[in-house]
């Protein structure tokens, strides 16, 4: 099994896009497949020039989907990569000898499971694979691979109000892993979903309760994407509050910028918050964004 050195690399890491099929048709998928096969060989050699030792196998789609899933990490491990994170739906690794071998490669698994609920889950992938998902995530745990387990879970109009429910689940099957709740994007499939982007009033009660539940039952979490002014009292889970804490800028430079709004000229929290962006504006507008006094240094972090 992988050692992780503590997890100082995941915020080094760079994306690799190996990912060109799914086997899910999430209706809120903001990345969807293009069918394009990108070539190992050359994602090796670029990241041996950049001397690159940490990466997150991903792309629009589903990594563990590419039949060459296993030719992708020895051609990486080559060129140096010492590091793998792997974002995945978990469908395959139902499959235990895959499983197994990704337990030996893959130092963190980062699962999208959009709900505990068998129906909720069908609705929102538009499958019949939640006992497949549901075995791969058991696998992961049977294997010992339990703390190296992060759920990332989309938040989406299809499952907002399911969230505490998901939390409760999480404590008691899962306590070992951490919860990453991310706001979905109005974008990709999303955009033709109708109600796939619920407002942040509307979610919000729902995050904050499953956030506290997670807490309360001793595991990790966090939230992303929901500005820090729909957040209140529960600012410290904000993972674009984390990064500005430890120095880095809220959002990600390869992330879409914040939309401008004169709320957020007005605010203190502006440099910890992620912001609204166009997406979300142009399908809810900014009247929910409420400009506060309050530094971002007066937050509690909490555990993530
Ligand atoms: S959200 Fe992920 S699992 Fe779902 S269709 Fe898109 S790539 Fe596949
Ligand atoms: S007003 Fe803008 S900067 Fe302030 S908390 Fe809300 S979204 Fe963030």
């Amino acid at each position: 099994m992988p050692k992780t050195e503590g997890n100082k690399w995941v915020s080094e890491q760079a994306c690799v896009y190996m990912a060109h099929t799914c086997n899910l048709a999430c209706v809120y998928c903001q990345h969807p497949p293009n069918g394009h096969r990108q070539d190992p060989a050359a994602w090796a050699a670029r990241l041996k020039k950049r001397g690159v030792k940490a990466v997150s196998l991903e792309g629009g789609g589903e990594p563990t989907a590419n039949p060459d899933f296993f030719a992708w990490i020895r051609a990486l491990k080559k060129s140096g990569v010492k590091q793998f994170m792997l974002s995945t739906n978990a469908v395959a690794l139902a499959d235990e000898a895959f499983c197994a071998r990704a337990c030996k490669a893959v130092n963190l698994f980062t699962v999208n499971f959009p709900s505990h609920l068998p129906e909720v889950y069908a609705r929102a992938t538009r499958s019949v694979k939640y006992p497949l998902a549901l075995k791969g995530l058991l696998n992961l745990k049977r294997l010992g691979a339990g703390d190296r387990l992060r759920f990332f879970h989309i938040v989406s109009g299809f499952n907002y109000k399911y969230l505490p429910g998901f939390s409760a689940w999480i404590v008691k099957n899962f306590p070992d892993c951490s919860v990453s709740f991310v706001f979905v994007q109005n974008k990709g499939r999303a955009l033709l979903a109708k109600g796939a982007v619920p407002r942040y009033s509307e979610a919000a009660p729902y995050i904050k309760a499953a956030l506290a539940r997670l807490k309360l039952g001793g595991c990790r979490a966090a939230v992303q994407n929901v500005p820090l002014c729909a957040l209140k009292h529960f600012e410290g889970f904000a993972f674009e509050f984390q990064r500005w804490r430890r120095g880095d800028a809220a959002l990600e430079g390869s992330l879409e910028p914040k939309a401008p709004s004169r709320q957020c000229a007005l605010c203190a929290l502006e440099p910890a918050c992620c912001g609204a962006r166009r997406d979300y504006l142009d399908a809810h507008g900014g009247r929910e964004l409420k400009a506060s006094r309050k530094a971002p240094a007066a937050i509690k972090p909490e555990r993530f």
